[in-house]
């Protein structure tokens, strides 16, 4: 019995390429079409920040083979989106194919026209981006308990909750020695950020990995078995045994009791 699934074309860019979406499926046929409560996961917002990229792929690739091993938390569905911003990355630049700052065009109640370079170009009106319209709509449907995406700066686990996000946000700190701080340190008005926890109360963790692969050449010029093979790998290691406490099945519920249930 299939226990999660890939669509490939869950969403288009501005510019017609297609935003995959995994996710995991319930275990029981009987019950909801979709489960409540998931960790949503974004990697690739900016597409000239290929660690946010190759991360929001090797987290999807993991998710599957341990949900497939029955190596999860079934009461703890998640929904992946490895690269929401296509665009960015075939064009290796941080905005979509219209220009937009997919971080700054959230329909959240700062959102703010003003922009001080071009590359933060919030777009002409909130929500204005079709990638942004079909994640705004995911979060609407699906109310996600915790959302995590990631991007590559200063190396940091920036926490946008209150106390409760401690509890997603530790583990992830312990792994990989990144200090959890509670704001970027400069204004991101129409951001994941603000929307969700400001507007919608959901905790939000932005992962800033390092920045440490090659920018000589867009994303998509790098060999892919050197992303697959050396980059991916390099990267998960750090991050692996955060996502490992946050979403593996509890000690004491036994791989026996989840594939036989059903
Ligand atoms: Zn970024």
């Amino acid at each position: 019995m299939k226990t999660w699934q890939t669509r490939p074309q869950w969403a288009l860019s501005s510019q017609s390429r297609p935003i995959a979406l995994s996710e995991s499926l319930p275990p029981d046929s009987a019950g909801p079409l979709f489960p409540a409560d998931p960790i949503l996961l974004i990697g690739g917002v900016h597409g000239d920040e290929p660690e946010g990229v190759v991360l929001g792929q090797a987290v999807e690739k993991w998710l599957i083979q341990e949900q497939e091993a029955g190596h999860l938390n079934p009461e703890q569905p998640w929904i992946v989106i490895p690269c929401l911003n296509p665009d960015g990355v075939a064009l290796n630049q941080r905005v979509n194919g219209r220009g937009v700052d997919l971080n700054r065009n959230y329909p959240a109640s700062n959102w703010s026209p003003e922009h001080s370079q071009s590359r933060y170009f919030p777009g002409p009106s909130p929500g204005s981006e079709p990638e942004i319209q079909a994640l705004v709509q995911l979060i609407q449907e699906r109310r996600p308990k915790l959302i995590i995406h990631f991007h590559a700066w200063k190396p940091s686990i920036v926490l946008t909750s209150d106390a409760r996000g401690l509890e997603w946000a530790q583990p992830l700190a312990q792994a990989s020695s990144y200090p959890i701080m509670d704001s970027i340190g400069y204004p991101t008005p129409g951001s994941l950020s603000h929307f969700g926890w400001q507007d919608l109360g959901t905790p939000i963790i932005c992962i800033e990995e390092e920045e440490w692969i090659e920018r000589d050449k867009p994303l998509d010029q790098i060999d892919p078995s050197q992303l697959e093979n050396h980059y991916a790998p390099r990267l998960w290691e750090r991050w692996r045994p955060g996502f490992q406490k946050i979403f593996a099945a509890p000690k004491n519920s036994s791989n026996s009791h989840q594939k036989g249930g059903q």
